[in-house]
């Protein structure tokens, strides 16, 4: 029977961390601030934009919100963008995603200033993280590499499998397992023989966005298992890509969900926040 990895206790000392550096930070004479904007009426957006804004009041972050409504243009979202580019008592940037259609999630990326961009999206950060010659990490896989080092598994020389290959989790993340010299193999949508694949990881982290997709028959036995799923079911229960009770007979260690990833991802994007500040201070001496 697997560990649980509990990532409210982890995220709480990240956070815990987080809210010294503030404190530090505001000793000096700089207030690490998170802008967070927020466009049209997704209820899912909705409850994660909360969520950061508790996070930021919890760790002594001053936070900004920007609620715009569903129908505003490309233009009026890049002319608010530059305008928190410019604006002092900003250290980060958070566009929350999805945009509505007829705004280019790109244009809007691209748009932010890179040393302001906590979610690590921005192309000059994607292209960082690439040569490992980072500031930010996306928050998602940053909070899953700590996950991890809580099982006390070494991660060099062994085989990660991730499930999923988007720009925000499977991607960035098969590269910080790669920089840590594991073996990673990136499976998606066209994978052949997942099952097999699945079953040599020793670790297997999964975000497909697919309730219960992946069951224990899939696992190796010992593995650690990272479920970064976050799947409404009509119950309006929470459930995560990995069907937990299987799963979590052959896992060594396995995240739950709720309770696991998610908690993580808010923690580093407090703590992006505070690099973000650092940074800007540095930048505009
Ligand atoms: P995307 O929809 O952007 O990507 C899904 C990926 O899964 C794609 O690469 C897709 O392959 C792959 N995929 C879909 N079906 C299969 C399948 N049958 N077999 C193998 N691969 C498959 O999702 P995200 O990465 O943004 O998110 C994934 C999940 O993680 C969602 O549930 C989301 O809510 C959750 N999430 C949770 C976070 C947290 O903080 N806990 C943060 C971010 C996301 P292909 O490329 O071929 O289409």
């Amino acid at each position: 029977m697997a560990q649980t990895i509990n990532g409210k206790q982890v995220s709480q000392r990240v956070k815990d961390e987080v809210r010294e550096q503030a404190l530090k930070l505001h000793e000096q004479g700089i207030t690490p601030g998170l802008a967070v904007v927020i466009v049209g009426d997704n209820p899912a957006s909705r409850v994660y934009v909360n969520s950061k804004k508790k996070a930021c009041s919890e760790v002594g972050i001053y936070s900004e919100e920007y609620a715009l409504p569903q129908e505003t243009t490309q233009e009026e979202l890049l002319k608010l963008v530059e305008e928190l580019n410019q604006k002092e008592d900003i250290s980060g940037i958070l566009v929350q995603l999805p945009l509505p259609a007829q705004i280019d999630e790109k244009t809007i990326i691209n748009a932010i200033n890179p040393n302001k961009d906590v979610d690590a999206f921005h192309p000059v950060n994607v292209g960082k993280i690439m040569i490992g010659d980072y500031d930010f990490l996306p928050c998602t896989p940053a909070g899953i590499m700590d996950l991890i080092a809580e099982t006390g598994v070494e991660i060099e020389g062994k085989n990660c499998v991730v499930v999923g290959r988007s720009n925000i989790v499977g991607k960035p993340m098969a590269m910080l397992m790669l920089h840590k010299n594991a073996t990673v193999t990136i499976t998606h949508s066209k994978t052949r023989n997942l099952k097999e694949i699945c079953q040599q990881a020793d670790i297997l982290i999964v975000a497909i966005g697919k309730a219960n997709f992946i069951t224990g028959e899939m696992v190796k036995e010992g593995a650690v298992v990272i479920d970064v799923g976050m799947n409404r079911l009509e119950d309006g229960k929470l459930c995560g890509d990995v069907e937990f009770a299987s799963a979590s007979q052959k896992a060594g260690f396995i995240t739950p969900v709720p309770g696991g990833v998610g908690p993580m991802t808010i923690a580093t994007l407090m703590r992006n926040t505070i690099k973000a500040a650092e940074l800007n201070a540095t930048k505009s001496k």
